[in-house]
């Protein structure tokens, strides 16, 4: 392809990009086809000769597109939102374009000095610390991955990346998170090299916050046995139900015992653009790292992850490492990122964030908040105020979480079969995206109304849509 066709196909697809966002509505919100059917329609080995753009992009609309789930529809109501937006989009087209490698300063010196700056926007935005420095990770998952590993490398003298855990003798640590806490930290327990055995899951309160007094005492039992205390992940809105640990009373705990604190803010923890949600974390006081995902509810695109720490020093010492042809003359007086974490190579993911909130402003963003918070809460209350339905969590921001009780239905089996039901109903019909998740042993339906352009009209729709579903399944 040369540069004039490059521009010809620029332009249209530039007006394919606006058409679908504006006509999004009228496709089904999630795909429906079965497991294999787009691979089926797709040859089984690559083109031996190059192949005109044209015909790649109809393949594009009529193989792939009836295959993808919209997640910029607003009807998408499942799981947590990946937003993306306008400024967004224009971008990713340029880092693109640019196709820059930010592993170093040297190699992409605006994208190292904006990095530092938006993430210090972002920490002042959300009123964390002034000593917490900021790094664009990919996910929330390899963040949290990041803060287990300097926790180790702290508590060990970062005698673990040189020696492994062999250096340690009988030496055994302990990780605490609650029950309600996302798989991906289990995950990352297991990458770390400390094995799931090592990981508590505390028990939680009615609301599905973590019990600050069972940590305590699964701490002091572990010290009893001589497990060594290494990091707690506190949950700043967990996965199922947005619901906030105590982080304060969980500080408290972790400064006294010199344990790694580290927050998993990954989607709620937009919600601190807010002051009227600063409650939710607190005084950061003893808070060692924190992660939040503006690729979830912040109108950037996937992927863009904040992790921030107290301590760059803890962070740096744990992944640097220096070959020779990546020494630069300007190390000593730069930031070279590609020692905050794990990838070397990165993208310039900062030019998004930056676009984002230069667009949106402060003011932009928490109208945004706003609104969906508002959404949530006219749910919860005509959830509340509907006798065939149960609300099953609290619901602090727009994530919330019901069952329907089908009348004269009262064992718990028939109550999830009837929920399971209900779920497939929706989710067959196309118009409206929800997920499940489980609550107490309870199967339970979540709705999070909190796309970049959903309305309220879109949120009434949905609702009168769960009313539908809910009188087919009941007429079967
Ligand atoms: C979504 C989510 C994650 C995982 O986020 P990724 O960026 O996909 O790794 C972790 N923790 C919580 C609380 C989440 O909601």
């Amino acid at each position: 392809m040369n540069s004039k066709e490059f521009r010809r196909q620029a332009h249209a697809l530039v007006d394919w990009m606006a058409d679908y966002v504006e006509s999004i509505e009228d496709r089904p919100v999630k795909a429906s086809v079965a497991p294999g059917e787009i691979a089926g329609r797709l040859p089984a080995s690559g083109p031996e000769a190059g192949e005109s753009m044209d015909t790649i992009l109809e393949d594009f609309r009529e193989i792939i597109l009836p295959g993808m789930t919209h997640w910029q529809h607003p009807m998408f109501m499942a799981y947590f939102p990946a937003n993306s937006s306008y400024a967004s989009v224009l971008a990713e087209m340029l880092t693109a374009t640019l196709g820059a490698q930010c592993m170093s300063w040297e190699t992409s010196p605006a994208a190292a000095e904006l990095e530092g700056r938006v993430m210090r926007w972002l920490r002042e935005w959300l009123g964390l610390p002034a000593e917490f420095e900021g790094v664009i990770q990919d996910t929330a998952s390899t963040a949290t991955l990041c803060a287990l590993l300097s926790a180790r490398e702290r508590a060990t003298g970062f005698a673990v990346n040189n020696r492994g855990f062999a250096g340690q003798g009988d030496r055994r640590f302990a990780i605490y998170c609650s029950t309600e806490a996302h798989s991906s930290i289990e995950k990352d327990v297991r990458i770390a090299g400390f094995g799931s055995a090592a990981l508590r899951k505390i028990a939680v309160d009615g609301d599905f916050a973590m019990r600050a007094d069972a940590l305590a005492e699964r701490i002091a039992a572990d010290r009893a046995e001589g497990v060594t205390p290494l990091c707690v992940i506190a949950a700043l809105g967990t996965t199922s139900s947005t619901a906030i640990d105590p982080i304060e009373a969980i500080g408290e705990i972790c400064a006294d015992q010199g344990i790694w604190l580290h927050v998993d803010a990954a989607y709620a923890g937009t919600a601190l653009l807010l002051p009227e949600c600063r409650w939710m974390l607190g005084s950061a006081e003893h808070v060692d790292s924190f992660v939040v995902n503006p690729h979830k509810w912040m109108a950037t695109n996937f992927d863009c992850t904040a992790y921030f720490v107290r301590n760059v020093e803890s962070l740096v010492r744990t992944f640097e490492i220096q070959p020779e042809y990546l020494k630069t003359r300007a190390d000593e007086h730069v930031r070279n990122y590609r020692d905050w974490g794990i990838q070397l190579g990165r993208r310039f993911r900062a030019l998004k964030l930056w676009f984002v909130m230069r667009s949106f402003g402060l003011e932009g963003l928490q109208t945004m908040l706003r609104r969906h918070i508002e959404y949530g809460r006219w749910l919860a209350e005509t959830l509340d105020a509907h006798p065939a339905f149960e609300r099953l969590a609290p619901a602090p921001l727009n994530c919330v979480c019901f069952r329907w009780l089908p009348p004269g239905t009262h064992d718990e089996a028939t109550i999830e079969k009837a929920n399971q039901a209900l779920l497939a109903e929706i989710q067959d019909g196309g118009e409206l995206y929800l997920t499940h998740t489980r609550l107490d042993g309870r199967y339970v339906l979540r709705i999070v109304p909190g796309q970049t352009r959903v309305e309220r009209r879109h949120v009434e729709s949905a609702w009168q849509l769960v009313l539908n579903a809910a009188d087919t399944v009941s007429n079967r």
